[in-house]
């Protein structure tokens, strides 16, 4: 058997699905025949760009590369090839020629689940088929894979809450088990692989090879090469600077954010699962703390996996109810730490539910990743704006709503934004601007460090009532009384906009205060900051007719 590897959102070795079990199949081949495991990662700049990747996430990728690269060298001896393409297409070819050049017989993968990577997946398992090479995919992205959570009548749950209790009950009765290497050999695997000769076609230490139909890079000096270049070609794409990718703020603030690696990612699980995740309902909400885990890019990218998540969370659940008995002295006591307790941790276990709903969502409903709206009708009946002045107010930071200026001011420079402020932003866009949420979801997807189509979209279509469980249409949040409740001090706000700094939280957090501040006659007439851009509750209502006229 000699069998390869194919590296894609999975940038990890523990628990993770098709390497494990190419593993095992080669482990059990080698036992009769020589046998071998490759691994490949094709980088493909221009799908990426065409699909709005933004230049924090894949610079996170790169970096994440040379961590596998290493891992997979001390790990399990072997040699991660970075093939070089341009797009899906192209990539079916190379994948095609390494396996011709390196007689490869088997290829496994994990699934990724939108409709351009299915397509690229189908078309290379016809190609492979012909030449009698064997192709497998397995699920791998989420706790419980699409098409696994249905309802009687065995269709996709159109509402988060059914799903998710189901989802529940289907965990409690076979929760995941995870997928370690290390159980493949007893003792050390990485001699083990050695002595089965397992390794054998991956010891060529050679940087760069070009063999007449691929190209390649396999060290990580190379990698670093192929790092620099497509970050200019981002940089030039997204317009960023004229020099130095280096220099730009985004890439500087996300790497100190976050650092790569898969056990950078397993680290921070840790911690927040033993520490911060105690606080979770209190301040997940609260986008000046540090209340949430920030394990999103590592999730989107497959550097930690969810089971891995899952499982952690859900053995602190187990583990604090032991604990609790211990320390209070009544029954009633310790029901309501129990209570608190649980209700953190489940609430942080229902986000990951809600990242496998919208990847059910996305695979039951094709059309959504080629931009059709969930509620179909939205599409036909709601004459959405397309002014650019007003959304490149929105995306600069430059509505004169301060919530939402420091949101995205927040996004622009760190590639990230906190949950509440995704929908409040989002809702401003499509309520107060009434501007296509496939405007913003786009420019989300440019943006964030963590873009995730399914999760993008699915956030997307909620906040502009046109998704799965779509907020109402007629409930739409005041940007001023969010931040009031959710930025009681301004901190947040004062922190993304300091010519603010002066003006006290009670006028930030009124609008007509703080139209008042800020006209001619007003105390903070001199702040250079804009008037609100639109009046609220005239956006609002004219949003609420739109929807109501659509019947
Ligand atoms: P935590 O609160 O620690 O949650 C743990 C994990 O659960 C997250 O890492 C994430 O994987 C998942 N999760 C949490 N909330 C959601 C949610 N509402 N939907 C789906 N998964 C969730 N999340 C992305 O990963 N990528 C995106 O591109 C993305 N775009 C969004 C756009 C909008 C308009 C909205 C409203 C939400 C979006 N989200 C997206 C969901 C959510 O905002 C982020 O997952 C979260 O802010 C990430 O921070 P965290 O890792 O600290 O989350």
């Amino acid at each position: 058997v000699s069998a390869l590897m194919w590296f894609r959102r999975d940038l990890r070795l523990h628990d993770n699905t098709a390497l494990t079990l190419l593993l095992e199949q080669v482990v059990q081949a080698s036992q009769h025949t020589e046998s071998c495991l490759q691994a490949v990662f094709v980088m493909t700049p221009k799908q990426w760009l065409a699909h709005d990747m933004s230049i924090s996430q894949v610079d996170l990728m790169m970096r994440t590369l040379t961590h596998l690269t290493n891992d997979l060298n001390h790990k399990l001896g072997m040699k991660l090839s970075v093939l070089q393409a341009e797009s899906y297409s192209d990539s079916i070819d190379v994948i095609e020629a390494f396996c011709v050049d390196n007689h490869i017989t088997h290829v496994g993968c994990n699934y990724e689940y939108e409709v351009n990577e299915q397509q690229r997946d189908t078309a290379l398992a016809k190609r492979l088929s012909k030449l009698n090479i064997k192709f497998n995919q397995y699920h791998d992205q989420c706790i419980l894979p699409p098409n696994t959570i249905k309802t009687g009548d065995d269709t996709l749950y159109k509402v988060f809450t059914p799903f998710y209790k189901k989802w529940q009950q289907t965990l409690q009765i076979s929760p995941p088990v995870l997928y370690d290497i290390n159980s493949l050999a007893e003792g050390d695997i990485k001699q083990k692989l050695t002595n089965l000769n397992i390794n054998q076609a991956s010891t060529d230490t050679s940087s760069t090879q070009n063999t007449s139909s691929t190209q390649h890079t396999s060290s990580t000096q190379s990698i670093k090469d192929s790092h620099q270049s497509v970050l200019q070609r981002f940089t030039s794409h997204y317009q960023l600077s004229e020099n130095n990718a280096e220099t730009i703020p985004v890439l500087e603030s996300a790497r100190a954010a976050y650092p790569a690696g898969e056990q950078v990612a397993i680290d921070r699980l840790n911690s927040f699962v033993q520490q911060d995740i105690e606080e979770y309902s209190l301040t997940h909400d609260q986008p000046a703390l540090m209340g949430t885990s920030h394990l999103s890019a590592y999730l989107t990218l497959g550097i930690i996996s969810p089971r891995l998540c899952y499982l952690t969370a859900n053995a602190r659940l187990e583990s604090k109810s032991f604990a609790d008995e211990n320390l209070v002295d009544s029954e009633s006591e310790l029901e309501i730490f129990e209570n608190n307790s649980k209700g953190d941790v489940e609430r942080w276990i229902s986000e990951l539910a809600w990242r496998d709903f919208y990847r059910h969502v996305i695979v039951d409903r094709p059309d959504i990743v080629k931009g059709a709206a969930y509620k179909k009708d939205t599409d036909i009946k709601l004459n959405w704006s397309y002014d650019n002045d007003d959304f490149q107010a929105w995306c600069q930071g430059m509505t004169g709503v301060p919530l939402i200026d420091a949101a995205m001011r927040c996004l622009n420079q760190t590639g990230f934004m906190h949950n509440r402020l995704r929908m409040v932003t989002a809702m401003f866009l499509t309520k107060d601007l009434f501007i296509d949420w496939r405007l913003g979801e786009r420019y989300f997807m440019q943006n964030l460090i963590d873009a995730d189509f399914a999760s993008n979209n699915g956030g997307w279509q909620w906040s502009a009532s046109t998704g799965t469980d779509a907020a109402p249409y007629f409930r739409i949040m005041n940007p001023f009384s969010q931040a009031k409740t959710h930025d009681k001090d301004a901190i947040f706000i004062k922190s993304w906009l300091p010519e603010l700094k002066d003006i006290p939280a009670n006028i930030l957090h009124d609008e007509n205060k703080l139209r008042k501040a800020l006209s001619k006659q007003g105390a903070f007439a001199h702040v250079n900051y804009p008037l609100p851009m639109v009046e609220h509750k005239q956006a609002r209502r004219y949003a609420i007719e739109q929807f109501k006229a659509r019947g």
